[in-house]
């Protein structure tokens, strides 16, 4: 038997090896296996089975890894995609495909010492009364740790042994689970009856769910198309205003998937992924009539946690995975539904290598097992609206909120008008102040969103000019008063904060901190409203894995009155009381140098607005900018996503801009700016050569990036758009491979980025 396999060291190439007679049994397309190369053991995937090697002299496979194959035929297709379509090596792909925690060469399942009762009645010897008192726990329990025995019980382990040699127990190592949520108790739910738009939604999910076949095996999906066209599986996108009832849409089209006897995965992003939500699918599940565990796969669980939760769904114990950006890679199969919450939101792109994109992931996943996927949001992506348009996904609307709950009433202020009243940049407009006031005094609760965190956002002294920068990075320091020091946001390099100009011949004291972040609303806050209880929530404050879930709880308890935070607490989080969102800075995100800046404000505000009024009051929404006539305030304002989506096409479409294009942007990155600037320019002169002739390539750069210097690395861009991606992708992969670049300059390709930085 000859085995093709990938090795974990990206080499481009694969090997093949011969195995042994008694391995055989435990060897098939995806399994990992430790194998020798040259005077080295490593660890490798079997990608094929070949008849026959052109190589002579087949060196054997050293071991198997693991009970069952860990990639399954279907997600190694796809790891293969990946590798294509984004350019990089399939050793990364294959990598990215499972978790850290399952590709040790050691299982990694916990053993512990349990307990167990002997079966058959016997005659109770003679025990003494330490001996009794853990005997009637056992009595009871049948079965228990050892160790919670003890707690139980406060004996010691030793009177344990002595009972063991009276041959009533046995006490043996047996694995263990970890589950991340043991300490939750959830109380089942039932199917919610829809309202007739959930309904016709629901309807349309089921039907393609009814028809969508997995392809005969053998036959290869076309994947070389633009990645994004629905084939076997349909792809809806479900565009629902917030608080329309998406989620009992997911949860019904899953109840029917499982009736089918296949899985689903629900992708949401990390920062969503709260106790509520996965509540929400647990309760559901756990006891329903197609009962099933639901896995769930983050980047907040111990990495033991997630190896056990791996093998849940790899075992098929579990049927639905409720997870972030990976867990489009869990070996769920047959795998009947993909759903995509907030598909819009950003956090789908990794953004190291392989730099690919969730939804973009689950859409070619759907269609090579025959799959449907469901993409969700309030605010699509420019990018889905369009396919939807053309009539690639399948467009599903739901454009009132549950129990027809009013949107909430969406007030902007403007600024400028309020700098002036206050002679000096305001924090909260008298309109805001006002409000919370009022909110208060009603016991009603309050949400204030800054996507800033620290104190001030910099530091500059106005008498020399000096300005505190990150001597690492391109970017100034943020002050974070409660700790005293200057941070950088980059680099998370500190320094303490100066009280005079560092400049040696400067050392003026009036330095001037400016630029607002969460720290300071909240601080703003305890002076204004000095009896409300004001918490915030950014990743300052959230340095255990608890603090998460205790702000919540509080917030939900009525604990706190007002929640301060950055985009953490733009998502779906659902709490009836809060009746006031204020938006403290709204034209932030709009200044950054990206087309997106306007479909992610948008975005953002239609997001964070729609945390208000969830409950029996309507809901009230204060937007400060300094821009305030900018259409995505004023269409946030007005909840018109059509509207701004029909200006923005048409802005992009002017630039060629996605959707009317596709981009590839190549990041070099070195230590010496002249090198880096050099080599940017030969990579532009190879790239023009690349696509010399071809129609509709537009090319820019080589420019020093937005962030101009990260971490001491200086950062030059050259950008591509392009109608051709997939014959540019291929042509650039080529074209890379073939260079040399010096060593100390690298270059990455980024297909379809989301971070312009
Ligand atoms: P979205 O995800 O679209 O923002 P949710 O799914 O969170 O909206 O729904 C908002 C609230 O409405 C939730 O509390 C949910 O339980 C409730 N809900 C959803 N559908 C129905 C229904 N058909 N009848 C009654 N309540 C519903
Ligand atoms: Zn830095």
């Amino acid at each position: 038997m000859i085995v093709r396999v990938t090795l974990e060291i990206a080499l481009r190439r694969e090997f093949d090896y011969v195995v042994p007679e008694e391995l055989r049994a435990n060897v098939e397309v995806g399994t990992r296996v430790k194998v020798p190369f040259g005077s080295r053991q490593v660890l490798g995937v079997v990608t094929a089975l070949p008849e026959s090697s052109t190589r002579a002299q087949l060196r054997s496979i050293l071991k198997v890894i693991g009970k069952q194959s860990q990639i399954t035929p279907k997600v190694l297709q796809l790891a293969r995609w990946i590798a294509g379509y984004y350019c990089c090596a399939v050793e990364l792909a294959i990598k990215s495909v499972l978790p850290d925690a399952v590709r040790q060469e050691k299982d990694g399942w916990r053993e512990r010492l349990f307990v167990r009762v002997q079966p058959g009645s016997r005659e109770l010897p003679k025990l003494t009364r330490r001996q009794l008192d853990v005997w009637h726990v056992l009595e009871e329990r049948r079965e228990i740790a050892l160790q919670e025995l003890l707690e139980i019980t406060g004996a010691t382990a030793e009177v344990v042994r002595r009972i063991e040699s009276h041959g009533l127990i046995e006490i043996a190592p047996r694995v263990s689970e970890r589950d991340p949520y043991a300490n939750e108790t959830i109380l089942p739910t039932l199917p919610l009856a829809l309202n007739p738009e959930q309904s016709a939604a629901l309807v349309r999910i089921t039907k393609a769910l009814n028809s969508a076949q997995p392809p005969a095996p053998g036959a290869a999906p076309s994947l070389g198309s633009a990645g994004r066209d629905p084939g076997d599986g349909a792809v809806f996108l479900l565009h629902g205003v917030t608080g329309s009832g998406k989620t009992e849409v997911y949860l019904q089209a899953i109840e029917h998937t499982l009736s089918q006897g296949r899985g689903a995965i629900v992708l949401v992003p990390e920062i969503s992924l709260t106790p509520q939500t996965v509540e929400r699918f647990k309760a559901r599940f756990s006891q329903s009539r197609h009962q099933t565990l639901v896995a769930v796969l983050h980047s907040r669980l111990s990495s033991g946690e997630r190896h056990d939760e791996w093998h849940k769904i790899r075992q098929g114990r579990a049927r639905i995975v409720i997870g972030a950006r990976s867990a489009i890679f869990a070996p769920v199969d047959p795998l009947g539904l993909v759903i995509v919450d907030e598909e819009h939101e950003h956090s789908y792109k990794q953004e190291e290598t392989p730099r690919y994109h969730a939804r973009d992931v689950a859409v070619v996943r759907g269609r090579m097992e025959g799959a449907v996927i469901v993409l969700g949001s309030a605010t699509p992506s420019m990018e889905s609206y369009a396919n939807a348009k053309k009539g690639k996904y399948a467009l599903l609307e739901m454009p009132t909120r549950v129990d027809d709950q009013k949107l909430p009433l969406v007030r902007v202020v403007d600024m400028r008008n309020e700098a002036r009243k206050q002679k000096g940049p305001p924090i909260f407009s008298g309109q805001l102040k006002e409000a919370i006031h009022q909110r208060l005094e009603k016991k009603e609760q309050v949400m204030l969103f800054l996507n800033r965190r620290g104190y001030s956002t910099s530091l500059q002294c106005p008498k020399c000019g000096y300005v505190a920068g990150c001597p690492d990075c391109s970017i100034s320091l943020t002050f974070h008063r409660a700790e005293g020091v200057l941070r950088c946001h980059i680099c998370s390099h500190h320094t303490p904060a100066p009280t005079v100009c560092p400049e040696p011949r400067c050392k003026n004291p009036g330095i001037r901190y400016s630029g607002l972040g969460t720290e300071k609303v909240e601080d703003t806050l305890h002076k204004l409203f000095p009896t409300a209880r004001v918490a915030r929530m950014d990743s300052d404050t959230l340095q255990r894995k608890d603090d998460y879930r205790r702000v919540l709880g509080d917030f939900k308890t009525g604990k706190i009155d007002i929640l301060v935070g950055t985009q953490m607490i733009a998502k779906g989080l659902h709490f009836p009381n809060v009746t006031l969102v204020g938006i403290v800075h709204a034209d932030l995100s709009l200044h950054i140098p990206d087309f997106r800046a306007s479909e992610r404000t948008f975005q953002l505000l239609t997001q964070v607005s729609g945390r208000a009024g969830r409950g029996d009051v309507e809901g009230e929404v204060f937007v400060q900018a300094f821009t305030p006539f900018h259409p995505a305030i004023q269409y946030a304002r007005k909840h018109d996503f059509q509207g701004f989506y029909d200006l923005e096409l048409e802005y992009r479409e002017q630039l060629q801009y996605p959707p009317f294009s596709r981009i590839a942007l190549l990041t070099l990155e070195g230590r010496n700016e002249e090198k880096v600037a050099f080599a940017a320019e030969h990579l532009r002169k190879g790239v023009d050569a690349c696509v010399a002739g071809w129609k509709g390539v537009i090319l820019a750069g080589p420019a020093p990036a937005p962030l101009a210097k990260a971490e001491t690395f200086y950062r030059y861009h050259v950008m591509i758009r392009s109608h051709q991606m997939p014959k540019l992708r291929a042509r650039l992969a080529e074209y890379l491979a073939e260079q040399q670049w010096p060593d100390d300059v690298r270059v990455t390709v980024d297909i379809d980025p989301v971070n312009l930085s």
